[in-house]
């Protein structure tokens, strides 16, 4: 329709098809899924045991230049894609998408689920609570936080044999180790199972961690944009007088157990990966894990429904996964290894599957390969790079750009020559991919106001400055069949041979690997480190974590790590103001600048759009 309706409009004058028939479409067994509603589904990680002889499809990412805050149009386009693959050239495709947090559908940026006629449906389904992922996480991060604290409070007040006799309780006359205490006691060197033959000393080393209040890396998390949760003070009860300190709180998608589920590849290797989580040091110097609290098995109950992928469907009945959703800024910033897994095993040989990376190619695709691909193992053979007109004119010298704001007439009025300028960041962008190795084709997500001349300069510049391809989409206003001529240039890339490679070699010091990213695909002069920064380095190192990815956590909205610097900045040093473990994730987390992990709400946050119609029961405002 023109002029295009509202995102939810198009959404609800779609009805998707009921899941268990996608499911029987792209070939999943009955009892390999797990229905949630009319039109989502789990499915059974038993899949990729069925299908382990079948071929894996293609794989492409969908990356995108340096955003406006706004967004460019990644999930769009990802979604216009597979659309057209299997839609108009008869392909089978998979998207797999991030779930999108709570924060920006309520804050600045609205929902993740594409936008105009490239879309996943029901969009409300999908941009709410989903199957409740999320919160599982949020359950299994609160309680590990609450862990931590109760743990220190019970030590302080209770003597070694007190505690020990606590935690390992006679049951029917006799005292037994868990597993999980019987894994700690190997930790501890103390090769028992019968707890009545420990000396005092061992009851003593295993009673207690030694908890160094100072040390502690877990933070508490909400799925909500709660600014006042940055730091606060936690122990203000009479009950815990004398045990108050001070904490924060980070949004829900930037906890460890996020990534971990992003990362994992099995429910054994996710409950190792949830035991092996850092939270603090002891008091000389030691890690002191999840395992060591006594929680893997909880956390692991907790999250053994998030470990399946979720399945949904485009606007045209395709089949979307989407599972995990990490930021790319404050976190890794990409969708579950496993629905990636299952999608290529699912579209077979000659199938497509498209995945999304969050923000930037600087940051999301970066991660996406040094970590997300390190992880997997698997071999990405196409780069799709999103472009907007809009934003390269930002680049180029326009006007800022504020969501909620009306665009400037620079934007809404051809203007060659802020585009002209402004492709410096996409040539850049391109650069930054093909260190990988990896051909790139350019996506320029048309807008309505975008010219002829303009789509056409930033196409030869995309082809000048080494893309293999560059295509005009118009998916948003047309659907799969607007994205017809980059599915075809997709697929031509595909057949390309991808010579991919990593950036850096894990072995290298931590502080090389961080100054690898930040000259080479940041383009800085140097890398500064605060003493903090520094001392947290030396301490992960002597812990014997320095042989880890680097997960950067940086403004998506400038190359550099100050956010009002467009186009491509140089000569800048970039700070990294401290730095945090993910040892279950498996990266080292510097920060750079003054990166929050908690979210604000703007003035005018997209809530105030927002209401259910309680006639009807329909969501309205939603974008
Ligand atoms: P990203 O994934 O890069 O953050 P999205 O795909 O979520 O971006 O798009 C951001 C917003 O812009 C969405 O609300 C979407 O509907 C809108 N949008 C995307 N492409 C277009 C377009 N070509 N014309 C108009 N609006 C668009």
């Amino acid at each position: 329709l023109s002029p295009v309706p509202s995102d939810i409009e198009i959404s609800r004058g779609q009805t998707p098809k009921a899941v268990d028939v996608l499911a029987k479409e792209i070939g999943l067994l009955a009892d390999e899924i797990e229905i949630y509603g009319k039109s989502k589904a789990k499915v059974q990680l038993s899949l990729l045991e069925r299908l382990k002889d079948q071929t894996d499809g293609k794989y492409v990412l969908v990356a995108g230049i340096t955003p406006t805050p706004l967004g460019e149009g990644k999930s769009t386009v990802t979604i216009g894609l597979v659309q057209a693959l299997t839609a108009h050239l008869n392909v089978n495709s998979f998207a797999c998408l991030r779930q999108p947090s709570q924060g920006p559908t309520f804050g600045v940026k609205g929902g993740a689920a594409g936008g105009g006629y490239a879309q996943v449906i029901p969009m409300e389904e999908f941009n709410l609570h989903l199957t409740g992922d999320i919160h599982a996480i949020t359950a299994a991060n609160n309680l590990l936080a609450a862990a931590i604290d109760t743990r220190i409070l019970h030590e302080s007040t209770q003597t070694d044999k007190a505690l020990y006799n606590r935690l390992v309780p006679l049951v029917n006359g006799v005292r037994e180790f868990s597993e999980i205490q019987l894994s700690r006691l190997k930790k501890l060197g103390i090769h028992k199972t019968d707890p009545s033959t420990l000396t005092e000393e061992e009851v003593r080393k295993f009673a207690r961690l030694n908890i160094d209040p100072s040390t502690i890396t877990w933070q508490r998390v909400l799925d909500t944009n709660d600014r006042f949760l940055r730091k606060i003070t936690i122990g203000q009860g009479s009950t815990e007088k004398g045990y108050s300190r001070q904490a924060q709180f980070d949004i829900a998608v930037a906890s460890e157990i996020m990534a971990v589920l992003a990362l994992t590849d099995s429910l054994t290797d996710m409950k190792e990966r949830l035991g092996r989580m850092v939270v603090a040091s002891d008091k000389d110097g030691q890690p002191v894990t999840a395992e060591d609290l006594g929680v893997t098995g909880a956390l692991t109950v907790l999250m053994k429904d998030a470990i399946k992928p979720n399945l949904m469907q485009t606007l045209e009945g395709t089949p979307v996964f989407v599972h995990a959703g990490p930021f790319a800024n404050i976190a890794h910033g990409n969708s579950s290894v496993l629905a990636d897994k299952i999608a290529l095993k699912l579209v077979g040989e000659e199938g497509f599957v498209v995945t999304e990376a969050g923000f930037g190619a600087d940051i999301g695709m970066e991660k996406f390969f040094n970590i997300k691909c390190r992880a997997s193992g698997l071999v990405p053979n196409v780069v799709v790079l999103v472009a907007t007109v809009r934003a390269l004119k930002m680049h180029g010298g326009g006007p800022s750009v504020t969501a909620g704001v009306p665009l400037k007439k620079e934007y809404t009025e051809e203007n060659i020559q802020l585009v002209a300028d402004g492709c410096c960041n996409l040539q850049k962008q391109i650069q930054i991919a093909q260190l990988f190795g990896v051909p790139v084709v350019v996506a320029l997500n048309v807008f309505k106001t975008d010219t002829r001349a303009e789509i056409d300069l930033v196409c030869e510049l995309a082809k000048r400055a080494g893309a293999f391809d560059a295509v005009p989409c118009y998916h948003w206003s047309a659907g799969g069949k607007g994205s017809v001529d980059l599915a075809r240039a997709v697929r031509e890339a595909a057949n390309k041979r991808s010579r991919f490679q990593f950036l850096y070699d894990v072995q290298l010091p931590i502080v090389e690997k961080i100054r690898v990213i930040a000259q080479t695909v940041y383009g800085a002069k140097d890398i500064e480190l605060s003493p903090e920064a520094q001392s947290k380095i030396d301490r992960y190192t002597q812990q014997g974590f320095g042989n880890l990815p680097i997960c950067m956590a940086k403004t998506h909205l400038s190359l550099s790590h100050e956010p009002d610097k467009k186009g491509v900045p140089r000569d800048f040093t970039l700070p990294i103001s401290d730095v945090r473990a993910s040892i279950g994730a498996g990266f080292i987390y510097p920060l750079v600048g003054t990166m929050s992990t908690m979210p604000g709400l703007p003035t005018r946050p997209c809530f105030y759009d927002i209401d259910l119609d309680t006639e009807t029961e329909q969501v309205k405002g939603l974008f």
